[in-house]
């Protein structure tokens, strides 16, 4: 990589690819990112966070660091001090300006990038086609920060509602919502093209596909309409490129391109929650909190929490949860490698043990390497949810859901390489700040991958059990960071 003249990029652009797995990016389907590949550096083994779903992710690569930093321990979680009544989707964005406004706009409490980029006088500029809370955590303090947030959702679903007004008036009105979201994919690419990059000029400007993930859920990973919504996200990729490439300073402005996980095909539906309660325990996954004395949340992983202190009901339910053959993990409280409860590991070994919001209990439904339909590798279990049999799912600590796609291009005249390092969507913020010339928030886990390791990597492997019951997560290590490379 270049050297030190490297942290005088004049402007980092990043793209998120939501959902995107590394085996996918080919020269069918994109081309353009292949091209940031042949001058950038490639992180091959790159990895999400536990649990792999996209509010947490997108708070890892705000905050660079894992949900055990950051507080957003699951795209819905239950955060009984903010919001008694309900769980907490954070995706709704009524429910994260309750939540916010709870925590006096510290939600996450943790710097972000834009944080950090605010203080030094530095402007990030946010193009986002996901989802209101996605949108938010990228840069949760927006407006305190002085900064631009659009959102395909409108003005009410940002902080600054101009800037979806600055959009409307260059553009024309928002496109209407379809699957695939082409208009939108296209739509956003325009938008840098035309108005951020050349109009704002911000120091730092990302943009947030909402593509291939949204097509991989309803219509499966190798279906012609992902394929489509792909290509298409590709294609405004490829304006961005376009666009760099036609500037004076072309050669100082940095690109990244990455993906916050991957997703697995569901190979089958499993009503866990359903047999937990015909086995004696009352249990609640429904969205509004009742009596129960477990609130639960499903998908591939979700959480378990307790209302109240019988410790010995929560013993009874890991120990049911690790007897059935649907379970592939099972995770609770504690600061060593296994959990409080015989036979589980920690959430803290996982990255997922924030002090004040961690579950009592996570666990993970099974999945394998086995092909799905497409022949693509990756097949797993779900709880009953609105993705069909057969959809794109993502959560777990499958390797296809947890490798990301992360491709660093530093813009200085350097040649495409594979790198086989440790690294992840908590590096990114601490990239972009390292090529700006900033130095990452002290809570910031990740590293700058603009510049050399210190350290050798470490393969870490951990295992437990109980009874028939056994489980393994492997990590890499490196650096003060720890990578899951995957767990079965
Ligand atoms: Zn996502």
């Amino acid at each position: 990589m270049a050297q030190d003249d490297r942290s005088t990029a004049t402007r980092v652009i990043v793209a998120v690819f939501d959902g995107l797995r590394p085996d996918l990016v080919t020269p069918e389907l994109t081309p353009n990112i292949l091209r940031l590949a042949a001058r950038g550096t490639w992180f091959r083994r790159a990895r999400s966070v536990f649990p792999s779903v996209t509010r947490v992710a997108t708070s890892a690569i705000a905050t660079g660091a894992p949900p055990g930093v950051h507080g957003i321990v699951g795209n819905a979680f239950y955060l009984a001090d903010a919001i008694p009544e309900r769980i907490f989707d954070t995706s709704d964005i009524g429910m994260l300006r309750r939540a916010e406004a709870h925590h006096g706009g510290r939600l996450i409490a943790v710097d972000t990038f834009g944080d950090v980029l605010a203080r030094a006088g530095k402007r990030l500029a946010v193009v986002h086609t996901g989802s209101a809370g996605s949108a938010h955590f990228i840069n949760p303090r927006a407006r305190a920060n002085g900064h631009w947030t659009f959102t395909m959702l409108g003005t009410e679903a940002t902080q600054t509602p101009e800037a979806v007004e600055d959009a409307i008036a260059k553009l024309g009105p928002l496109p209407e919502r379809q699957l695939p979201r082409l208009d939108e994919l296209a739509y956003g690419g325009r938008l840098m093209v035309e108005h951020v990059l050349p109009v704002l000029k911000p120091d730092v400007a990302l943009i947030w596909f909402n593509e291939p993930d949204t097509t991989f859920h309803y219509r499966g990973l190798g279906s012609p309409e992902a394929k489509a919504g792909l290509q298409q996200a590709d294609r405004a990729f490829g304006a961005i490129l376009d666009w760099v490439e036609a500037q004076p300073d072309g050669e100082r402005i940095a690109v990244i391109a990455a993906s916050d996980h991957g997703q697995i095909s569901t190979g089958s539906v499993e009503p866990l929650f359903d047999a937990a309660r015909r086995a004696g325990f009352d249990l609640s996954n429904a969205k509004a909190v009742d009596g129960a004395a477990f609130l639960a949340t499903g998908g591939i992983s979700g959480e378990i929490r307790l209302r109240g202190d019988d410790r010995s009901q929560l013993e009874r339910i890991a120990a049911w949860l690790m007897e059935q053959p649907t379970v592939g993990h099972v995770f609770s409280r504690g600061s060593g490698e296994e959990g409080d409860i015989a036979g589980t590991l920690s959430l803290d070994l996982m990255g997922a043990g924030h002090a004040g919001r961690q579950p009592d209990l996570m666990f993970i439904l099974k999945s394998s390497l086995e092909a799905d339909q497409y022949g693509l590798p990756g097949l797993g279990a779900m709880t009953p949810g609105d993705v069909p049999l057969g959809g794109g799912m993502h959560g777990g600590v499958n390797p296809h859901e947890l490798n990301t796609v992360l491709i660093v291009g530093t813009g200085t005249g350097e040649v495409g390489s594979v790198s086989q390092e440790p690294a992840g969507i908590i590096d990114i913020g601490p990239t972009v700040l390292g090529l700006t010339g900033l130095a990452k928030a002290p809570s910031m886990v990740g590293r700058d991958l603009s510049r050399p390791a210190r350290e050798e990597a470490r393969i870490r492997r951990v295992s437990t059990g109980r009874g028939a019951f056994s489980q393994q997560v492997e990590f890499a290590e490196q650096d003060g960071r720890r990578f899951i490379l995957g767990g079965h």
